[in-house]
């Protein structure tokens, strides 16, 4: 299920007075709802991204994990790509943009437009997901400030 966050939406997980717990309770459920569905699609698009391409060195891979820390950013995005290093595959941590790294030669070039569609979609979500838990993160300190 898609859940659509509206601009009002977004706006009322701004810290303010005139909103009260009961619009704060709405939003916040639409919000964890589209958290979770990007979660899910995050998780489709990690299987999907390795299928993509072959397994050779160069293939852009998504790795997602979670920190234990019982924190609302979970599971993290990490960019890894297949190497081969002293003769054994090793996935290695890329710096930089993803897309960068993309391979389209050879091997690479019957998937490479599905692995840069669903990289894109994915850092895309990413941004998405960042800014619907960073606004629960400026909640959460306003209701400190409030307490204290
Ligand atoms: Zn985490």
């Amino acid at each position: 299920m898609r859940v659509k966050l509206t601009q009002s939406d977004v706006t009322a997980l701004k810290p303010s007075p005139a909103h009260g717990p009961a619009k704060l309770h709405k939003v916040a459920g639409k919000a964890i709802s589209r958290v979770e569905a990007i979660n899910t699609r995050l998780y489709v698009i990690q299987d999907a991204l390795k299928a993509a391409q072959p397994k050779l060195p160069g293939a852009v891979l998504l790795y997602l994990y979670k920190c234990n820390r019982n924190c609302g950013g979970c599971p993290h995005i990490v960019w890894r790509k297949w190497a081969v290093i002293k003769n054994k595959f090793c996935a290695c941590d890329i710096d930089g943009s993803p897309l960068k790294r993309l391979r389209g030669a050879g091997e690479f070039s019957t998937g490479k437009s599905t692995a840069k569609a669903l990289i894109e979609e994915a850092l895309r979500l990413n941004r998405e997901r960042r800014k619907i838990v960073g606004l629960f993160g400026n909640i959460g300190r306003t209701i400190t400030a409030k307490r204290n």
